[in-house]
């Protein structure tokens, strides 16, 4: 693997294909494991996760359901604070094991506001399935059940994971390189 240019910046390999493929089954075989018989709903939070929900997905060996979703938060107008809806949600979640599907959990702020959402429908039970954690970034409680990698504090792009719209077609993530943080 080379570095590569995204927009201005410069990236450099980080994790192979072979290592993402390799995490991946082994996190399908888990959740296959863990929910056999619970028909899980996956709700894949667009648009950074559909690569790794795909993929997650197509290796599970269980009966299992999905759905992508964008996460929307706004201002509301009394309470002081925000207000995190699903955009594209058509299952109802009563009674069922859900699964949210990530690419990266950074602070945790979008989860930590998204969850307490979900819940509201009364689902069996909420757990997280991310690519990629940052523990370092991490500034909200958030259970995350399945990670694939924890990884510094560092942006990364590449499998479904973009720098302003690209680099998301990369079957490797990419690191960005530590010359490139004062360039524009
Ligand atoms: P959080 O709410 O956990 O701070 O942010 C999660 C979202 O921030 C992710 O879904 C992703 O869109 C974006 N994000 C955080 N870190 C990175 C990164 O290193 N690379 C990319 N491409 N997106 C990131």
């Amino acid at each position: 693997m080379q570095r590569i240019r995204v927009h201005d910046k410069t990236f450099v390999p980080f994790l192979t294909a072979d290592q993402i493929k390799e995490r991946v089954a082994e996190m399908a075989m888990q959740i296959s494991h863990d929910y056999r018989d619970k028909k899980p709903l996956l709700l894949a939070v667009l648009n950074g996760s559909f690569m790794f929900a795909a993929d997650l997905f197509r290796l599970l060996t269980i009966d299992a359901e999905i759905s992508f979703i964008k996460i929307a938060s706004y201002q509301g107008m009394r309470s002081s604070g925000k207000v995190v809806t699903a955009i594209g949600m058509e299952h109802d979640l009563n009674g069922r094991a859900v699964i949210l599907v990530e690419d990266i959990v950074d602070t945790g702020k979008t989860l930590h506001h998204f969850i307490p959402t979900l819940q509201q429908q009364h689902p069996a039970s909420i757990a997280v399935a991310t690519f990629l954690h940052k523990p370092e970034a991490t500034l909200y409680p958030l259970s995350l059940q399945y990670v694939g990698f924890q990884i510094p504090n560092r942006f990364v792009v590449g499998y479904g994971l973009d720098y302003d719209g690209l680099g998301r077609n990369y079957y490797q993530v990419y690191q960005l390189a530590p010359d490139s943080l004062n360039e524009s």
